[in-house]
């Protein structure tokens, strides 16, 4: 279940200050406070989402396809379209997922470890 009650959410709502990329009726971008490269990114979705999967079952194919359109677009906002990047979402426990509010890293701007 989603819990209101996580940094993201604050960040959304503008309780918590952030350093805002890019922002739309359905994304946020913001930079990573606890940067892993150089470039170091969050694209979060404005529906109240746990995680990928919770997102993926709820959202339209609509939703989805403005969701991910944005976060190419914010690569290209950051200009790490030509040298690369990464994008991952961490679910659960196993891949260690801290706050509990669908979200895709951004990761480039050096050479990225495998
Ligand atoms: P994860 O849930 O494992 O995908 O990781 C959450 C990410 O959020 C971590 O990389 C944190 O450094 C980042 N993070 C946590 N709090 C903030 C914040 N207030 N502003 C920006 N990034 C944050």
């Amino acid at each position: 279940m989603y819990d209101k009650n996580n940094v993201f959410y604050k960040i959304m709502q503008n309780e918590i200050p952030s350093k805002k990329i890019y922002e739309d009726e359905n994304v946020l971008a913001f930079y990573d406070i606890n940067p892993m490269y150089k470039v170091h990114a969050l694209v979060i979705s404005k529906k109240l989402c746990t995680d990928f999967d919770d997102f993926i079952n709820s959202a339209t194919a609509k939703e989805t396809a403005d969701f991910f359109k944005s976060v190419s677009k914010v690569a290209e906002i950051l200009d790490v379209k030509n040298s690369g990047y990464r994008i991952l979402s961490n679910i659960g426990e196993n891949a260690n997922q801290i706050v509990k509010h669908f979200h895709v890293h951004i990761l480039g701007g050096e050479k990225l470890r495998d």
